[in-house]
């Protein structure tokens, strides 16, 4: 699933593909993503301007001359790119803009577990995402994450998996940061200590940061906006690499199911915290 690194790249590469273009069709496939479309979308966008794009967790928003704003989720395989529109078309395509200039925003998702919405404006676009976002990962503040941390008993893995404690990080993510910051993905919040809490919060950063780098993580479908694949797969410290040796003191990755989802986690850098 395309967590924050690879929606990144997405907004990065499509960026100067597709913002000044204006919208000349839009076509529609039948089948049904995970919000429905509704028909009158497409008049709406016929002639718009895209004036942006960016990012808020693991979210992509066009900015529209008018105003309105269309709000892209990628699900688990999601692919939205830019491409010449004399490009071959490949199956599993939902969404298809014409833009000015000869190309096309293809937004293709085999599983459909994705979304593409428009929305009328900027406010009805923040309100729907603010409210389930927390901050984005280069800028939690240190008081508030350490009071959201050790004020629960969940586990470390179930905290990073919240997006309204860290927008946009997912279960690759989850385990790079525990790993690099040396702690267990089923300790506690309740029991880290506040240099715990601040190795945490700054092994997420960097691990996001160093991943946005390498253009994200392909490991099943997930392509760049510009349909070239990410790198941080080849970077990958614990998640995916049960029973290699962990880069640090070469004891195998073990892996454990923490809050409903496969943790990757080192047994001897990664020790359960004594409770408190
Ligand atoms: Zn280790």
């Amino acid at each position: 699933m395309p967590e924050l690194p690879e929606v990144e790249t997405v907004v990065r590469d499509l960026r100067p593909l597709v913002v000044g273009r204006t919208v000349l069709g839009v076509e529609v496939g039948d089948r049904a993503l995970r919000k429905p479309w509704d028909a009158a979308w497409v008049g709406r966008l016929a002639g718009v301007t895209i004036e942006s794009i960016r990012r808020r967790g693991k979210w992509i928003l066009l900015d529209l001359s008018g105003g309105a704003r269309l709000i892209v989720h990628l699900g688990m395989t999601g692919q939205f790119t830019a491409v010449p529109t004399l490009a071959l078309r490949p199956d599993h395509l939902h969404v298809v803009f014409t833009l000015s200039g000869l190309v096309e925003l293809r937004y293709r998702d085999i599983r459909r577990f994705g979304s593409v919405v428009l929305v009328a404006d900027e406010a009805t676009a923040m309100a729907s995402l603010d409210a389930k976002l927390g901050p984005e990962p280069f800028d939690i503040p240190p008081d508030g994450f350490h009071a959201a941390v050790t004020g629960t008993a969940r586990t470390l893995k179930a905290l990073l998996l919240d997006q309204s404690l860290v927008a946009g990080v997912g279960n690759i993510y989850a385990d790079e940061a525990l790993h690099r910051a040396k702690l267990h993905p089923e300790t506690r919040g309740t029991q880290l200590t506040r240099p715990q809490v601040n190795r945490l919060r700054e092994a997420i950063t960097a691990v996001i940061t160093h991943a946005i780098e390498k253009r994200g993580s392909s490991i099943r479908d997930y392509v760049g906006g510009s349909g070239l694949k990410g790198g941080f797969q080849d970077e990958f410290r614990a998640y995916g690499r049960t029973g290699e040796p962990c880069p640090t003191c070469g004891v195998p990755i073990e892996r454990v199911r923490v809050a409903g989802r496969s943790s990757h986690f080192c047994p001897q850098c990664q020790r359960v915290a004594k409770s408190r």
